[in-house]
């Protein structure tokens, strides 16, 4: 099979990496490589870090106004919306994501361009009520200067999106790590930030490996800031890389979020939001609601029903419009998955549902949906984030114990609670510590809702109101508004 030939965008140019060398990108569907894209080393990665530094202090970019700037980004957005199907087949055969939810996520997409656009210039100071009558001070919010993106497989144009779309929004350049399996959407986003007159070297690509071109990029000392999404092992990587310069950092990473189900709760919905949590995306999903609590009542009913709806799911070519679960996204993580079962087999965990590949399906990287069910939350199946379709459950007894399950966990990305009990509700809204919190709903987002974690999930937060700020330096100015000569230089004013 010929392989398609992708190459990097620096500086507005198209380039292969300097040393020629290349990888492939592999169809996780079929297990076999469908693309080549340009191995970006050292040098690489320096030239587009130039780059960006070069836009970010030229006329062209920097002497736009914050209105020019959200007018550029309104007609990404709508460009984007004008090569929907293409990104979302694309994106469906580099990450095997199901073409149902790539559509889904793409033709989200432009929302989060339109209503980042609008925050573009209203990034507002203050002037300040001073205590110091002879001085006036305000503040404002500057740009950073190079941004360095580091994009996971799972959800590669989402997840650069939020990111993107603040970073220019606030005046800043960028240079995109895409991951190594999942590289081909990003590519072409760039083509459609240039074609939508975004000026060269705002918007950069280097593709390549995590240790080699995603490292090379997080300690270059011109890089202002780090956004980060992926898993705590490389981040903890990417925050020792910035204390080279102290560039700032988000982290979004992993979490093993609790699913919590009351004996109240419509159960048609909360199977559905339980589907939703795990078994969507195949489980490769930070927000996943990997660990299943269910209140004593419900609990035979529940998990029995469950299983039913979960044999059900159908398994297949994720770009076939009737496939419900695609396969996982590499090998490695199919690899993590099998291991992942085997422990929870291992420590005690009841298989009640899969636990291995479906037959008939090929080399690609399928995993049956499973279910374990625990009778301790320190397992390790109810603690570690597994990234695939394996849901874990437990049972409980009343408010108090869901609550005390839900919060036993290193990580506190997001939550689930399914109940009819308004109050009930709000109390753990309150009480769980996750920086999400669905109730009778699980998977929502939107352009205007922060996402991000407590705990082990990582620090600040994307989407939202707030995001651009998040790429922004605070100055204070002060101005002397007396006649009078200095006072006394060895005293504080
Ligand atoms: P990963 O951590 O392996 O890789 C993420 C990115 O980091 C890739 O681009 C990779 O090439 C790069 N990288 C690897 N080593 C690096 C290094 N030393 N320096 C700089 N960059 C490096 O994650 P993944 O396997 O691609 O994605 C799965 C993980 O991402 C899961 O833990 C998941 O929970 C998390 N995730 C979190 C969110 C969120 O919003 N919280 C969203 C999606 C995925």
């Amino acid at each position: 099979m010929t392989l398609a030939r992708f190459q990097m965008c620096i500086g507005g140019e198209w380039v292969d990496a300097l040393s020629g060398k290349t990888f492939e990108s592999l169809n996780p569907a079929l297990a076999e490589p469908w693309a080549q894209l340009p191995d970006a080393g050292e040098a690489d990665v320096e030239r587009a870090v130039q780059a960006a530094q070069t836009a970010f202090d030229s006329p062209a970019w920097r002497g736009l106004t914050a209105t020019a700037r959200g007018k550029l980004l309104r007609r990404l957005g709508d460009l984007i919306a004008e090569n929907k199907e293409q990104l979302a087949q694309l994106e469906s055969r580099d990450n095997g994501k199901l073409i149902r939810e790539t559509r889904g996520q793409v033709g989200y997409l432009p929302e989060f361009f339109h209503y980042t656009a609008g925050l573009a210039d209203k990034l507002e100071g203050g002037t300040l009520p001073l205590d110091k009558p002879d001085l006036f001070a305000y503040t404002v919010h500057e740009a950073m200067g190079v941004v360095a993106a580091i994009i996971p497989w799972n959800s590669p144009l989402y997840l650069t999106a939020i990111k993107l779309a603040p970073a220019l929004a606030a005046g800043n350049t960028i240079v995109i790590k895409p991951s190594e399996h999942a590289s081909a959407t990003i590519l072409e986003l760039a083509r459609l930030a240039l074609e939508a007159g975004i000026p060269p070297g705002v918007v950069n690509v280097v593709t390549g490996y995590g240790p080699s071109t995603g490292a090379a990029l997080t300690r270059h000392p011109l890089v202002r800031k780090i956004a980060f999404t992926g898993g705590a092992a490389t981040a903890r990587h990417v925050v020792r890389s910035s204390a080279e310069n102290f560039a700032k950092l988000s982290l979004e990473l992993g979490g093993k979020s609790p699913n919590i189900i009351f004996a109240d709760a419509d159960l048609d919905s909360a199977i559905n939001g339980a589907i939703a949590g795990i078994y969507a995306a195949s489980g490769q999903s930070c927000v996943s609601g990997s660990r299943l609590l269910v209140q004593d009542e419900i609990y035979d009913e529940f998990v029995g029903r469950l299983v039913e709806r979960a044999q059900r799911i159908r398994i297949g070519n994720p770009q076939d419009d009737s496939s419900e679960m695609g396969p996982m996204a590499t090998a490695q993580q199919l690899a993590v998955v099998e291991g992942l079962v085997a422990d929870a087999i291992a420590e005690g965990a009841r298989l009640r549902l899969g636990g291995k590949r479906p037959a008939n399906l090929g080399d690609g990287w399928f995993y049956e949906p499973t279910l374990f069910e625990c009778d301790r939350n320190s397992m390790k199946i109810m603690q570690e984030e597994v990234f695939g379709p394996v849901a874990s459950v437990i049972r409980f007894k009343d408010e108090a114990e869901a609550l005390a399950i839900a919060n036993d966990s290193q990580f506190g990305l997001a939550a689930g609670i399914w109940t009819r009990d308004l109050g009930r509700a709000h109390r753990l809204a309150r009480d769980v510590r996750s920086g999400i919190i669905w109730v009778n709903t699980y998977r929502a987002v939107s352009a205007m809702a922060p996402i991000g974690g407590f705990k082990n999930s990582g620090y600040g937060r994307e989407s939202g109101i707030d995001s651009v700020l998040a790429y922004t330096e605070l100055k204070t100015v002060w101005i002397n508004l007396s006649q009078a000569p200095m006072p006394d230089p060895f005293v504080m004013r």
